[in-house]
């Protein structure tokens, strides 16, 4: 089969690989046809990472079709429309046992990227990484199940109330889809910073208060639209630790941030510890999302009640991936997706 393989910082090559077969009675064959580029994808391609050792196929934001099954595979049927999880969790793990199994020590993969023609599953692990998209919802849309499921952890933890006010730095991708979610858990306002224009008007186009944070003083800004308290929850959705501490003090006492975004590593943040003492802010996390997580995404997005169709705005045949990366690199448009 066809796959764009990775072969270390900078590398990535179109390449003839083998075709995961089935060879058990318990095995799926997916076609895969719609493969999104994750920042993850691009923080690999250009700088290597831990988890993705050279030769490798990249890409774990997909949909497409079962082509062929085992005998024993009752879940799914050949022609099935589906998007897979890029991982499951173990279930037995310290973490699966406390409750977090986003933090599983021992997750399963599916055969390989999905920057590729063909994808192999087991039963097993379809009955938690697997979700069944009817006919009528486009594999592109299908594609973003994991970077909302990613979000949907992120805003459960944030445990958002009916009516509060909540301030995303960055509307990236995932800035964007953290709004809309925060949207359908009840937040009165939505408060989005962000520097690129085009991304601006699409948060606006979805309801939030937008600000350019070169031009509007964000300080004075938050105080007036909270009476001078500060927002109910501040979500981060940029890399950057500068723009991170700059903006800490825009949460309310008692109110919670959510480091969304990954930062480089050996990062360091400067705080004021009074910041959680005295106002007993809480300092949260999010990455990954558990297999529940999957399927309410893919709820969301086949019942309408999240459209991503908004975030969507270039697709590449699979031939043309490195120009489809390139255009990522440069901050181009929002979701690039690659057709396959
Ligand atoms: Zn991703
Ligand atoms: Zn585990």
């Amino acid at each position: 089969m066809k796959a764009a393989v990775y072969r270390g910082p900078g590398k990535l090559k179109i390449e003839e690989v083998k075709a995961p077969i089935i060879e058990k009675d318990d095995e799926i064959l997916v076609k895969v046809k719609v493969s999104a580029i994750c920042g993850t994808d691009i923080k690999t391609y250009l700088h290597g990472h831990h988890a993705f050792k050279p030769p490798v196929i990249l890409g774990h934001e997909f949909a497409g079709e079962v082509v062929e099954v085992g005998k024993d595979v009752e879940i799914c049927d050949v022609g099935d429309n589906v998007t897979v999880a890029p991982f499951i969790n173990c279930g037995r793990c310290l973490f699966c046992r406390k409750g977090v199994p986003e933090l599983c020590e021992k997750r399963y993969f599916p055969s390989n990227g999905s920057f590729a023609e063909f994808v192999k599953i087991s039963q097993s692990y379809a009955e938690l990484g697997i979700a069944a998209i009817p006919e009528d919802i486009d594999l592109q849309e299908a594609a973003l199940t994991e970077p909302l499921a990613c979000v949907i952890n992120a805003i459960d933890d944030c445990k958002i109330q009916l009516s509060d006010k909540v301030m995303i730095i960055g509307a990236g991708p995932m800035g964007l889809l953290n709004l809309m979610v925060a949207q359908l858990r009840g937040a009165s306002q939505i408060i989005v910073s962000e520097l690129v224009a085009e991304r601006r008007k699409v948060a606006s186009d979805l309801g939030a208060t937008v600000i350019d944070p070169t031009k509007d003083d964000l300080s004075s800004f938050i105080s007036e639209l909270t009476d001078g308290a500060g927002v109910d929850e501040l979500i981060i959705a940029v890399a950057n630790t500068e723009t991170a501490e700059s903006v800490l003090n825009f949460v309310r006492p008692g109110g919670k941030i959510m480091f969304f975004g990954g930062f480089p590593s050996s990062s360091s943040l400067t705080l004021d510890p009074n910041l959680m003492h005295y106002r007993q802010v809480s300092l949260l996390g999010s990455s990954g999302f558990t297999p529940q997580q999957f399927k309410q995404a893919a709820e969301l997005i086949n019942h309408g009640k999240i459209n991503v169709s908004k975030l969507i705005t270039h697709s590449f045949p699979l031939q043309e991936i490195k120009d489809a990366f390139d255009l990522s690199i440069a901050h181009q448009g929002l979701k690039i997706v690659v057709s396959i």
